[in-house]
């Protein structure tokens, strides 16, 4: 069966759909159904719908100037945003490369490795090294350090060729005979092992989501890993991307996750909550050492795509970031994750099949399990996630499910990303409507 749309999207044998209108945390269908937004879409829109202050920015800006090409010009309110994610970002990033989105920004960050060693002098690194079980998108070379086999299998000949180390998951892979900062050094030994076998002087970069997000249901880095990661790297003069692409822009209490990892990333991918969902917008933080490495070189980035740096997209996403320090928005989501937190403890901490529930912030992973002591999975073939999905989506609601074989490794998963304005009764009311899909799913 085809779908009765034109537009061509991913799902071709469902019919669509139609998203209408959106207010606060709800979206209303063609037949006047509300759902409550709960995954913001994939994470994306920190504050909500129809936001009147991102709105009336746009508005403002399209009047003034909607576009120009960055071969000839920049903006002030590109120049705007860029100090405002600078004055906010970890201490020695000193720019900003602005792009439409996540995978834009993960292509833009591996290229600038990659004329970053150029231009000081070590053409050799051309190797990238990053971990299984992690997304940092679907264009090629953001498909390549992705460790997501499912979605890498049919372009595998296509895709340049990176090493994959193992993710930190530490409900799976933690031994019971060992502490979490012990897991966590096997992991760097790992990687340092890894590092040993390609030559040290041959890698470009090291590259992960500080919190993982589209492919396992969230996974938070144990105490330790990412300092170790980041001294490791230094040692052999190895750059650190750090991909925040999901996690980043206030998601999980802090602007940046990595603040809360104490490490600085030399280069660090930002996108969906960036621009709140108003417009495509994504970006490249990095180092003054690596633009210094251009500016003293070549003199420019060789790279660059029509729409960088768009005014409307630019405004947008100013009008976000201004909402979310005037209105103590990253304290909101460290109070309110606490109390999604708790709520979620409540309703699934003895449940006979929810193994486990991690996040931080308002960016939580629940995954399902057929059986709690032994960690097995539900067999892949019932599709467990998408059943919650439309379980969920009958009864208003929109959580973003995970699923199918992950290198080998199977699962079924449930992300919730709400609005950052989210309130503590729509909090409560979005775990009561999950409880239900999530125990209607299973019992089907
Ligand atoms: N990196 C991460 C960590 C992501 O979660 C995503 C999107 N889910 C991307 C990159 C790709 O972003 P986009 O879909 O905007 O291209």
């Amino acid at each position: 069966m085809s779908s009765p749309t034109r537009v061509f999207h991913r799902q071709l044998h469902k019919p669509m759909l139609f998203a209408v209108s959106g207010q606060g945390i709800t979206l209303t269908d063609q037949a006047g159904k509300t759902y409550l937004d709960a995954s913001g879409g994939a994470a994306v829109s920190c504050l909500g719908h129809g936001h009147p202050d991102v709105v009336a920015a746009m508005h403002a800006q399209i009047d003034q100037l909607a576009y120009a090409h960055t071969s000839f010009f920049t903006t002030e309110v590109a120049e705007e945003l860029a100090n405002v994610l600078i004055d906010t970002a970890p201490a020695g990033m000193s720019h900003v490369y602005f792009v439409s989105g996540g995978s834009e920004a993960v292509e833009a960050a591996l290229k600038m490795a990659r004329q970053y060693f150029v231009e000081i002098g070590q053409p050799q690194r051309r190797h990238f090294i990053a971990r299984r079980q992690s997304y940092h998108g679907n264009t090629l070379g953001a498909l390549a350090v992705g460790g997501n086999a499912w979605r890498r299998e049919q372009f595998k000949p296509l895709l340049i060729d990176v090493t994959h180390v193992s993710p930190c998951y530490e409900y799976r892979d933690r031994r019971t005979d060992e502490t979490a900062e012990q897991y966590g050094q096997r992991l760097v030994a790992e990687l340092s092992g890894a590092i040993d076998r390609l030559g040290g002087e041959n890698v470009m970069a090291f590259v992960a989501e500080t919190v993982g997000g589209a492919t396992a249901g969230v996974l938070t880095p144990v105490p330790g890993y990412f300092k170790a990661v980041r001294e490791l790297c230094d040692r052999h003069g190895i750059l650190l991307i750090l991909d925040e692409v999901m996690c980043g822009m206030g998601r999980t209490g802090t602007l940046h996750a990595c603040e809360q990892e104490g490490v600085t990333p030399d280069l660090m991918t930002i996108a969906k909550g960036l621009g709140g969902g108003y417009q495509p917008i994504g970006a490249v933080l990095a180092q003054g050492r690596v633009v210094d490495a251009f500016r003293q070189g070549s003199g420019l980035f060789q790279h660059g795509h029509t729409y960088l740096g768009h005014a409307i997209a630019c405004a947008a996403a100013l009008a976000v970031q201004r909402v979310i320090q005037r209105d103590g928005l990253l304290e909101q989501v460290r109070e309110r994750g606490q109390q999604l937190e708790t709520l979620l403890q409540q309703a699934f901490g003895d449940h006979p099949h929810v193994g486990d529930l991690r996040g931080r912030g308002l960016f939580r992973g629940i995954e399902l399990v057929a059986d709690r002591g032994s960690k097995q999975w539900f067999d892949p073939a019932r599709k467990l996630h998408a059943r919650i999905k439309s379980e969920a989506m009958a009864s208003g609601l929109m959580v973003y499910p995970m699923g199918g074989t992950v290198d080998g490794r199977c699962g079924d998963h449930v992300l919730l990303a709400p609005p950052f304005i989210s309130t503590p009764a729509e909090l409560e009311e979005i775990v009561a409507r999950l409880a239900g899909a999530i125990d209607r799913a299973v019992a089907a």
